[in-house]
């Protein structure tokens, strides 16, 4: 069976002055360690679903860009409540990374990957099958999002 993403599916920043509209099944879930996710999370680590970029739509204000400028991901935030709401990876183009937490229902939600493990905190786990040291590689992606599908059939 494969998983029902309960499409369309609502999200908002903090705020709510954000509104966004996930239209598409995420292709990859992920926890990055980074210390750039730490940073902008405030937290241990970033949770993301990987997307279409046709996948997700703002239904509603005007994100900004933030983060790290000149960046080879463009992250953008709320204007108001500075919310980190989702990035565009440039080495991955078509895609777009959101992160998860602002969905209205996070309860299915769970990463397949973590990334960046070289520079997580020493008590962060996530749970997720599969861990890379840094990112994978562009070979990666395609096994990942067949072993992605494959495992969200099992725990749906
Ligand atoms: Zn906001
Ligand atoms: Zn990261």
């Amino acid at each position: 069976m494969t998983k029902d993403w309960n499409l369309p599916r609502e999200g908002s920043c903090r705020c709510g002055a954000v509104r966004l509209t996930m239209t598409k099944p995420a292709i990859l879930t992920a926890a990055c360690h980074c210390r750039g996710c730490q940073k902008m999370s405030a937290s241990s680590y970033s949770l993301t679903l990987m997307l279409p970029e046709d996948g997700l739509t703002v239904t509603a204000g005007e994100p900004v860009l933030g983060g790290l400028k000149g960046d080879t991901v463009r992250h953008f935030f709320c204007p108001s409540c500075l919310t980190w709401i989702f990035s565009k990876p440039q080495r991955v183009p078509g895609f777009i990374n959101l992160r998860a937490t602002m969905l209205d229902d996070t309860s299915d939600i769970a990463p397949f990957i973590e990334t960046w493990t070289d520079e997580k905190l020493a008590f962060a786990e996530t749970g997720a099958p599969k861990r890379f040291p840094q990112f994978p590689g562009p070979e990666d992606m395609a096994p990942l999002r067949r072993d992605f599908a494959e495992w969200t059939e099992r725990n749906p």
